[in-house]
């Protein structure tokens, strides 16, 4: 079974496409939680975190620089935030690993 966002890179179900390459796929969340909020998502459908592998070094790498450029193209230059949530009990809802990123907001710690 393809996962949600694997039907998004496949262009089955629309998004805001923000970036593509090879790797990565970067769209606009559904529903952001600030101004700026998008997700990185590797075209791999890595389950979780948890699964993640050695071999998976330069993806994960790939996957934050991703953000990192992104954010600052986007107008995060002052700051910003990246999440990647983990398992049930971390708030992962999509098990397809992604990157939020959040922006043009003041954040707090700790988060809820
Ligand atoms: P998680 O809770 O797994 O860390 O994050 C999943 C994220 O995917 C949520 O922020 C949610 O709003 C977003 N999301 C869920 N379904 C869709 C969708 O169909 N399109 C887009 N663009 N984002 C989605």
């Amino acid at each position: 079974m393809d996962t949600l966002f694997t039907k998004i890179i496949n262009r089955e179900i629309p998004a805001k496409i923000i970036y593509e390459d090879d790797q990565v796929l970067a769209f606009h969340d559904i529903a952001p939680q600030a101004p700026v909020h998008f997700l990185v998502v590797p075209k791999k459908p890595v389950r979780t975190l948890n699964d993640l592998t050695e071999d998976d070094k330069a993806l994960a790498g790939h996957i934050l620089l991703t953000a990192q450029r992104l954010a600052l193209e986007l107008g995060c230059e002052e700051g910003f935030r990246v999440v990647m949530n983990c398992n049930e009990l971390g708030g992962q809802t999509v098990y397809h690993i992604h990157m939020h990123v959040l922006g043009q907001r003041q954040m707090h710690w700790p988060p809820g």
